[in-house]
């Protein structure tokens, strides 16, 4: 038999030494690599179809970490290296802490993720009638197209305070079996004017009024009969009265199920991964993270889509007061923690999409299968308001996982002046940590359906991993 295999020549053998690897992240991990990916996205989608809005996800979370062995934090008490904390920040946010083998004393290292997303938020007054159809009015969260969110179906999430101190919650229109919501559109066949309109004009906030029935109460001549209809049934199912939506957090978000994408099952399709595609490899991170070197402490926040303020967002100081705590109880000031600790803002990017292609600069742009994305820096219009990791800390974090076989690729989000977008890494870095952008690359960003590669999933798992253990 003769060797087919042909030498490769100088020119090539250079290239592999001097050159950035770009072949398909596929042809450059092992079979199992993929097979493990796949079996960790099952659980993953479990996750989105149980973690739709941010109250949600942290109850999975802290069910989940109380599973394996985390407590709630009580300042009060002496904690030692391999406890498991965590901090429930008003169900919206939590915070889950390994304490390590040399505590705080080296500084920390954080991985944040986001855990709410783009959505229709039901306004305090939601309800009315107009020409017998029963509506509910709603403000958008976040920076969504507002074309993509008529004529789908939708799920209502959320809780209704009550003014006795007690809490409902609401989760309708998930099953084939319940009901489901939806915001209409105008047939094209009436359309002309609407049609002629520039996009951003084509749907008024206004307009995303959400259909909620049709039905009367009665014969009677009553005026809001379809409206009384809806508060009876809202009322036989939950106990509450118009009144109570003042006091609610409740959101439509849509109703479909992750599911796998193309003939190859390689992608997943679902709403919501900005940013559960990095909460949920964070948690588990956390999760499997047994006897650090230095304290790991996972954050995944609420409010990131609305710009981080808020209690729950990253520009409260939920996270830093937790941190002082642990300073103190180490008798260290947390302005020296600070100083000393690392930082992953586990965020999406961009994926590259040949459809829109002009939209990216190919060079610097994320694909899907290329790994876990790390941005140095985000933001628009000449690199404002964003953190821009260090030259250091960039060589720390590939070398990192350069050593740990850790597929990654190093993107921009789109290119310069095309828009732009930011993370929570520049509140992080102002806090004086060293911070870097590291997450999945998502096709559809913000749309009702997200499109992100397995492989690139678990690689920014076992990113999270290696830099909480290493
Ligand atoms: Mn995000
Ligand atoms: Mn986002």
């Amino acid at each position: 038999m003769s060797n087919n295999k042909e030498e490769k020549s100088t020119s090539e053998k250079l290239k592999e030494k001097l050159f950035r690897n770009r072949k398909n992240g596929c042809c450059r991990v092992s079979k199992e690599e993929i097979e493990k990916a796949d079996r960790f996205c099952e659980n993953y989608k479990n996750f989105l179809n149980n973690a739709k809005i941010e109250r949600e996800a942290v109850a999975y979370a802290v069910a989940a970490a109380e599973d394996s062995g985390f407590t709630e934090y009580d300042r009060k008490k002496e904690y030692k290296a391999g406890d498991k904390v965590y901090v429930n920040n008003r169900n919206q946010a939590v915070i889950l802490a390994v304490i390590g083998k040399k505590g705080t004393h080296d500084g920390v290292r954080l991985g944040i993720a986001h855990i709410d997303s783009p959505r229709l938020d039901l306004k305090p007054n939601p309800l009315y009638e107009a020409d017998d159809l029963a509506l509910f009015k709603t403000h958008y969260y976040g920076g969504l197209k507002k074309y993509q969110w008529p004529t789908i179906p939708l799920a209502l999430h959320g809780v209704v305070a009550l003014k006795d101190g007690s809490c409902i919650t609401v989760n309708i229109g998930e099953n084939t079996d319940e009901p489901c919501f939806c915001v209409t559109d105008l047939l094209p066949h009436l359309a002309n004017e609407q049609m002629s309109k520039v996009m951003t004009k084509a749907f008024d906030g206004e307009q995303l009024n959400v259909l909620i029935g049709s039905r009367p109460f009665s014969t009677d001549k009553e005026s809001e009969n379809v409206k009384l209809n809806i508060m009876n049934i809202l009322f036989e199912k939950y106990g509450i009265i118009e009144e109570d939506f003042a006091s609610a957090d409740l959101s439509m978000v849509p109703a479909d199920k992750a599911r796998d994408l193309g003939f190859d099952r390689s992608m997943i399709a679902a709403y919501g991964h900005d940013d559960k595609v990095c909460a949920y490899p964070a948690l588990l991170a956390a999760i499997d993270t047994e006897m650090p070197e230095s304290t790991v402490i996972t954050v995944l926040t609420d409010r990131e889509e609305i710009g981080s303020d808020g209690n729950t967002g990253m520009k409260s100081t939920y996270m830093i007061d937790f941190i002082e705590d642990l300073a103190k109880a180490d008798g260290e000031e947390v302005r020296h923690i600070m100083a000393k600790s690392t930082c992953l803002s586990a965020d999406v990017s961009a994926a590259y999409d040949p459809t829109y292609s002009s939209a990216f600069e190919a060079n610097n742009s994320a694909y899907i299968n290329g790994g876990t994305v790390i941005s140095k820096y985000t933001g628009s219009g000449g690199k404002y308001s964003t953190s821009d990791a260090s030259a250091e800390y960039m060589a720390k974090i590939r070398s990192l996982l350069d050593g740990k076989k850790v597929l990654f690729q190093i993107a921009e989000l789109g290119k310069v002046d095309g828009g732009g977008g930011g993370t929570i890494a520049k509140f992080v870095a102002n806090l004086n940590a060293d911070v870097v952008d590291l997450g999945v690359a998502v096709l559809s960003m913000h749309a009702p359906m997200e499109i992100v590669s397995k492989l690139d999933v678990y690689m920014t798992y076992r990113a999270l991993y290696e830099f909480y253990n290493a």
